[in-house]
């Protein structure tokens, strides 16, 4: 609806560029349709746009196809200049093309209201233009508020959905998908709706799997569905086709006749034979193929993965404001990083072997960063970079070579301490502490570290695992 306060923010906007494709039968209609936002530059080619001396305030698209739509956006989500700027379709053109734009542009208030709601959040954001692979994906969530990147299913992708925008914000090359798996594990995506559940591969995580039946006797997949017979004279079972006689039906070993069903034979529970062994039964065996690695795997072995709508978190808008607090964390990921895989895995050997041998013993501490977002909103970037780093550095002085050291994410550690008695622990829970009144006060503010700790002396605690324990220690640590 055309009022003042649109037309206000119309002329607020410097120029709305239009690339319309040269020929099919969209371009006539499309300058009609976007009214007077087509008043700004025209393009006929992606690569003119890319190369104009103006950055355009937002940017219409009318492709001839898909495939263009899908080029087209491509190529503009992944330019440095254009990337994170309003891009509006004049039609849908699938669902991966219209994850990369902003939308339809039903009218051009629409658009203008889009392309305003973007700008007013631009001045929060600072200088961003630099930004690479997820900085610059939180920041078009930022500008955003409410985004929700969906994943798109795709079949020629091995994980089956995958996340166009993540892709074409991400460093070339770079895995959008890990991108953001990451970004949510350190709390700075948040999951809205379960959008899909795929099973996959466990050797190779594809999720292209051919489900087949096959015989449970020998893993021939040549079964055939058929009826068999049970005589109640001599108990025999056989195929419906080996009973029929001249007569009617008639037992193929004690030739009895059988005349009613029930009284003389019923059907067998069996109904899929095997042409590999002769074997009869009730349930195939159902296992599934992978066409990535060919590996066969029974049903339950499959791993499965949950695709969801994702969209920034509390933590996340405020990391594409100040920057991120995971940078924070560099010095400390240099040194000794575990990856979690393999500290949870190490976790759980060292579990089983202190039970079985009680001189065994190591100890598990969880760090938490209670402060970091705090500090991160109040102190200059800089500053806190110099405090994280110089306590980063005091912090790999007290660790030994034969310690583990993983970060979770943006708040939480962990140390696991093989051949540590309780006493060695405390003595190091108290270093730490001390690491954190060291931090350098500054404007009375350091960065506080809270801390838990489990030793395997104390036995007791109903720990059966090392997700459980480091659960437990997680919660005490908050
Ligand atoms: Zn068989
Ligand atoms: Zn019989
Ligand atoms: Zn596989």
């Amino acid at each position: 609806m055309p009022n003042a306060s649109t037309s206000a923010r119309f002329r607020a906007l410097p120029s709305v560029a239009t690339l319309v494709a040269e020929r099919g039968p969209v371009a006539h209609g499309t300058a009609a349709a976007f009214g007077k936002l087509t008043d700004g530059p025209h393009f006929a080619d992606v690569q003119q746009l890319i190369a104009a001396a103006i950055v355009p305030a937002a940017v219409l698209l009318a492709p001839g196809d898909a495939r263009q739509a899908a080029t087209w956006l491509e190529t503009l989500r992944r330019d440095v200049r254009l990337g994170l700027a309003p891009i509006l379709l004049n039609r849908s053109f699938g669902a991966a093309s219209d994850a990369l734009s902003d939308g339809v542009a039903s009218s051009s208030e629409s658009a203008v209201e889009c392309a305003a709601a973007i700008a007013a959040r631009a001045p929060s954001l600072g200088q961003r233009e630099t930004a690479e692979g997820d900085e610059r994906l939180l920041a078009f969530l930022y500008l955003r508020a409410g985004r929700v990147l969906t994943p798109v299913a795709d079949w020629r992708d091995e994980r089956i959905y995958r996340y166009p925008l993540a892709d074409a914000l991400g460093r070339p090359g770079e895995d959008g998908f890990l991108m953001l798996d990451r970004l949510r594990r350190r709390g700075l995506l948040e999951t809205a709706d379960l959008i899909e559940r795929v099973h996959t591969c466990p050797a190779c995580s594809a999720g292209q799997l051919l489900f087949i039946e096959t015989c449970p006797q020998c893993g021939s997949i040549d079964t055939v569905e058929q009826n068999f017979l049970h005589c109640y004279a001599c108990g025999n079972v056989g195929a419906q086709e080996e009973y029929l006689t001249q007569g009617g039906l008639g037992c193929p070993k004690c030739s009895a006749r059988l005349r009613h069903i029930g009284v003389d034979y019923d059907r067998a529970l069996e109904t899929l034979a095997c042409r590999g062994c002769g074997g009869r039964f009730t349930q195939p065996d159902v296992k599934a193929r992978c066409l990535q690695c060919s590996k066969l795997s029974r049903t339950d072995e499959l791993a499965e993965r949950r695709y969801y709508g994702l969209r920034l978190s509390a933590a996340g808008e405020l990391a594409a404001r100040t920057g991120q607090v995971g940078d924070l964390f560099k010095l400390m990921d240099e040194f000794s990083q575990a990856h979690p895989e393999y500290f949870t895995r190490t976790l759980e050997w060292l579990l089983g072997l202190s039970r079985r041998h009680g001189e065994v013993q190591f100890g598990l501490i969880c760090l938490r960063f209670a402060n970091l977002h705090l500090l991160a909103a109040r102190l200059p970037r800089h500053r806190l970079a110099q405090m994280f780093d110089a306590l980063a550095q005091r912090l790999r002085a007290l660790i030994r070579t034969t310690d583990l050291f993983m970060r979770d994410d943006d708040e939480y550690c962990w140390l696991l301490l093989p051949q540590t008695s309780p006493a060695g622990m405390g003595i190091l829970l108290e270093r730490i502490a001390a690491l954190s009144e060291a931090s350098m006060p500054d404007e009375g503010l350091r960065i506080e570290i809270a801390t838990s700790a489990f030793s395997s002396v104390d036995t007791d605690e109903g720990i059966t695992d090392a997700r459980m324990l480091m659960g437990n220690l997680r919660n005490r640590a908050g």
